[in-house]
């Protein structure tokens, strides 16, 4: 029997982050992982893969609409699946190989197998039982599947097999208008599909500013995906080749069927911690099957503690990673902290949707004096010459104290340009700060500073 300070079951974002920090901090530490390579989710089936073939996807787009404008002449590149599939699988594999040396850099163990708890203090891992003093579970989450729908991976598929499809598909309904859904039915579209997205609400991205959601549905909408809004999907049936789609419309309970290739279900995903022996353990659980922890990530079991996609919170890398390294300095005897106040939130779709803090939804709600300062994407040089003008910044700030409560973003490297409102916000800044921070010229970001000065006396390009 081996025995270390920390085992940590699950080395996704949250699981290897937590373990090198772990690791960092003088502990002695081992990572449970069942995959065949390291860093879970994330790198293997779902931020990485999906960022390569949006990538891919993109430059095509590029290309055919946005080169001859600009004098590149000749014929646009075709499309070799093969080799798209190919690239993507080899930015994965650089990507879980980069885990597994920075594990051997830090001397971290990587326990091969899936774990279970069969009592507080040890991880059974195959027919090896490990003592450790601490057990952190990490073990991410699993996407949800609507009940009554059959997913085969093949012809209806969740993200993981829509990011390994044996061919792009003519037609492909998406069912669900969140992240995942959006950003894999882009990718589609730009290689040719027709892409049909049925959503249970009457708006797309649920949670985000309406104000952006908005913008966001016209944009994807010219760019050839088609929304069916406020539609309930009754059944998914697959036939020889392809599969129907059965939806009811909620405004005249009508019933509507269409036919794909492939079906896309990305109605969310759920905590995964099957295996575990979590019940046995008589671990907490919330209603929606969340472990329950405290604010410094323990369960209500001694020396079981819990982070990432598996408790509370966004489903998101960076949220799970904070949480590894804040859980890290809890064990090791120092104050870890995750401000989730400001977790940012981005959509890598082309134009990216970023945001962070409070929507201006959130704030009426609140009952909050606000005051918001817009700037838009047609009126930032960079923005213009890059075929980027779609899109604005929005920066919502206290109307008294001029605070900054919240920023959306939609428009060009959004998702970076997002990350000065973060750091503004840690440091409680002021719209007023960010309006009187040189920004360099010509930049994006040029755009979140007139937002800003948008805020007080008004912004110069507008
Ligand atoms: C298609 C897609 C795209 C996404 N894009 C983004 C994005 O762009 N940005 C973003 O922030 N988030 C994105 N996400 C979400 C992100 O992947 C998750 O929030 C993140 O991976 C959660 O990290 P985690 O460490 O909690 O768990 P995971 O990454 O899910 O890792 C958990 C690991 O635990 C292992 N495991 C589970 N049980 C056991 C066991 N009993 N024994 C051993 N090992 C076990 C699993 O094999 C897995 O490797 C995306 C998700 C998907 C599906």
């Amino acid at each position: 029997m081996s025995s270390y300070d920390v085992i940590i079951i699950g080395s996704g974002p949250g699981g290897y982050v937590c373990a090198i920090r772990c690791a960092q901090l003088g502990l002695k530490t081992a990572v449970v992982e069942g995959r065949e390579t390291l860093g879970g989710t994330c790198l293997n089936i779902g931020c990485i893969p999906s960022k390569a073939l949006l990538h891919a996807s993109h430059m095509l787009h590029e290309a055919e609409h946005n080169f001859a404008a600009m004098g590149l002449k000749g014929k646009s590149p075709s499309v070799d699946w093969k080799q798209m599939l190919a690239y993507k699988d080899d930015v994965i594999a650089q990507n879980t190989k980069g885990i597994e040396f920075l594990f051997k850099k830090n001397k971290i163990t990587w326990l091969k197998g899936w774990g279970s708890i069969p009592e507080a203090g040890k991880v059974r891992v195959g027919d090896d039982t490990h003592e450790a003093k601490t057990i952190i579970i990490a073990t991410g989450s699993t996407p949800s599947a609507l009940p009554g729908i059959e997913i085969d991976e093949k012809t209806v598929v969740t993200s993981e097999g829509a990011l390994e499809l044996a061919k792009i598909p003519k037609k492909l309904v998406v069912i669900g208008a969140g992240v995942i859904g959006l950003e894999l039915g882009s990718v589609y579209a730009r290689l040719g599909a027709e892409v049909q997205v049925i959503e249970y609400l009457d708006h797309i991205t649920p949670g985000m500013d309406a104000e952006v959601s908005k913008t966001f549905q016209r944009i994807l909408s010219k760019q050839g995906l088609a929304f069916t809004l406020g539609a309930a999907v009754q059944s998914v049936d697959t036939a020889k080749s392809g599969a129907k789609v059965t939806y009811k419309l909620r405004k005249d309970d009508s019933t509507h069927i269409v036919e794909a290739d492939t079906v896309l279900v990305a109605t969310g995903r759920k905590p995964y911690v099957d295996g575990l022996g979590l019940e046995a353990l008589g671990v907490k659980m919330t209603d929606r099957g969340q472990i329950a922890t405290d604010s410094h990530y323990a369960t209500n079991i001694k020396g079981i503690y819990a982070i990432g996609d598996a408790i509370v919170g966004p489903m998101l890398a960076h949220k799970a990673e904070d949480e590894g390294m804040a859980v890290a300095e809890v064990v090791a005897g120092k104050h870890g902290h995750v401000n989730y106040g400001v977790i940012p939130g981005v959509i890598y779709t082309h134009p990216e949707v970023a945001s962070v803090g409070a929507t201006e939804e959130s704030v009426k709600k609140d009952g909050r004096a606000y005051k918001v300062g817009k700037f838009s994407f047609m009126g930032n040089g960079r923005a213009k010459a890059n075929f980027s003008g779609d899109g604005f910044v929005k920066i919502l700030a206290d109307k008294e104290t001029d605070r900054i409560l919240g920023a959306h973003i939609i428009g060009p490297m959004a998702g970076d340009l997002i990350h000065e409102v973060c750091v503004a916000m840690e440091f409680g800044a002021s719209a007023q700060d960010l309006a009187l921070t040189c920004h360099a010229h010509p930049t994006y970001s040029e755009a979140v500073r007139e937002a800003a000065l948008a805020c007080g006396d008004g912004a110069i390009h507008a």
